[in-house]
This record gives structure tokens, C-alpha cells and sequence, in this order.
């Protein structure tokens, strides 16, 4: 994978150069900002496809639970009967990466939730945790594992991660020791949304958990 920095931006997205194992990446179409995750697959080059049915959890090599509202996402999960289906695919290892609700819908706890989430990855949320008088900021984040200049996050109406798991890397805080980044194995989370400001290095973070999960999957498909 070449990942190459755009001299007028500061853009960077992911060539393929045809010899690699090309994944796909689905990205939940049920409520919320899918269509600028599907955007910006395209532009690094990687198939994407947007998730709405069952059946279509078959064609992925990663899953990203967009923005939006999480209580929505959480019932409309049940109503397409993809809850369990998403879960036990976590469990087995599908790349899942939830930004800002999608990371609600990914934790184990969550506050303020009307209905089960996905309760896969080891951390507790706690919903518009910033308050309403600054319900968007933006700030730029040094993220463990993103070479580069600094990330530069939009939040919006975002969940702060409280607590995270033994087995849970930290990627990102605030200056006050806010975590706003976080992964466990093959699950990633972000208070905040990459998928707005042009910056792929989340995408291409995400990109390269697919490619191992393609690789194994071909080995030994489940
Ligand atoms: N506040 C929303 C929630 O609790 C998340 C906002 C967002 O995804 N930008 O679901």
C-alpha cells in the first residue's frame, strides 16, 4: 500500500498498485453521514459499499458505523434484524470502526441508550458529553500510529470514551486526558468525524485491518 501526501492539501489516500488483495469496506446506510465515508473510500481507491441488509455482510472485509444519532441507528439495527448478525461477525474479528454515534453503537456501555447497541468493544461512552453551550469544537490531535502532521478533528454533538479496557489501545485524548480515539484488536472508535475534513488516515488505518482480514478470510473462509 503507497500512501502519498497531496502537496497542495493535506489530503493522502492509498494506491493500489493491482498486485494487492483489494478489500471491501461496507459502511452501515441506515441513518446518519454513510455517504461521506462512502466518498471517501472512493478517493483512496477502495471498494466500498453501503450496508443496509443482512445478506450484504457476506460481501465485507470491514464495517463503519457512521455519524448520526445513535438511538436511531440502535433501533433501526433491530428493525433490519442486522444486530446480531454484526455482533457475532465483531466477535469473529470483522473490522468495525465506529465514528462519533457509530461509536456509541460499538461500545459495551453507553449512556442514555433506549436499546441494546452492539456491545462489542471494551469501552464506556457517555453520550453529548461535552455539553450543549460547545456542542462543536474542532481540535488538532497527535493519534498513536498516524504519522504526519497533527489530526485535525471535528466534533459534534460527541460522546466523550470514559473508561477504556485493559486490552484497549488509546489512540487520542484532549489536553485534559479526554479519550477521544481508541482501538481493540480489529475495533476502532472516534469520538470525532475523519470522514468530514478530507484527512484519509483513518480511512487508510481502517484499509489496512480489511487486508487482513481479506487475507485470512481467503485462507480459511468462515
Ligand atoms: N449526539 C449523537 C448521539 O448521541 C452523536 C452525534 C454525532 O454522531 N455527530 O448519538
Amino acid at each position: 500500500m503507497v500512501i502519498t501526501t497531496a502537496p497542495s492539501s493535506r489530503t493522502q489516500w492509498v494506491r493500489y498498485d493491482g498486485r494487492m488483495a483489494k478489500p471491501t469496506i461496507g459502511v452501515l446506510a441506515l441513518q446518519g453521514d454513510f455517504a461521506e465515508h462512502i466518498e471517501m473510500l472512493r478517493q483512496l481507491g477502495v471498494p466500498a459499499v453501503e450496508v443496509r441488509l443482512p445478506s450484504q455482510l457476506a460481501l465485507i472485509d470491514a464495517l463503519i458505523i457512521p455519524g448520526g444519532e445513535s438511538t436511531t441507528i440502535t433501533r433501526l439495527l433491530d428493525i433490519y434484524e442486522l444486530r446480531e448478525p454484526i455482533r457475532r461477525l465483531g466477535q469473529q474479528g470483522l473490522p468495525i470502526w465506529g465514528t462519533c454515534a457509530g461509536a456509541i453503537v460499538l461500545a459495551k456501555e453507553a449512556t442514555d441508550l433506549d436499546r441494546p447497541n452492539l456491545a462489542l468493544m471494551d469501552i464506556s461512552v457517555r453520550r453529548n458529553a461535552f455539553g450543549r453551550q460547545v456542542d462543536s469544537f474542532e481540535e488538532d490531535l497527535r493519534v498513536a500510529g498516524i504519522d504526519g502532521p497533527p489530526f485535525h478533528a471535528v466534533f459534534i454533538r460527541a460522546p466523550a470514551i470514559e473508561h477504556a479496557g485493559a486490552a484497549v489501545h488509546v489512540l487520542a485524548t484532549l489536553e485534559d486526558g479526554t479519550i477521544v480515539a481508541a482501538q481493540e484488536g480489529s475495533l476502532l472508535a472516534t469520538s470525532f468525524h475523519p470522514e468530514l475534513t478530507g484527512d484519509s488516515r483513518f480511512h487508510a488505518l481502517l484499509v489496512e485491518l480489511a487486508e487482513t482480514y481479506h487475507r485470512e478470510r481467503s485462507v480459511s473462509p468462515k
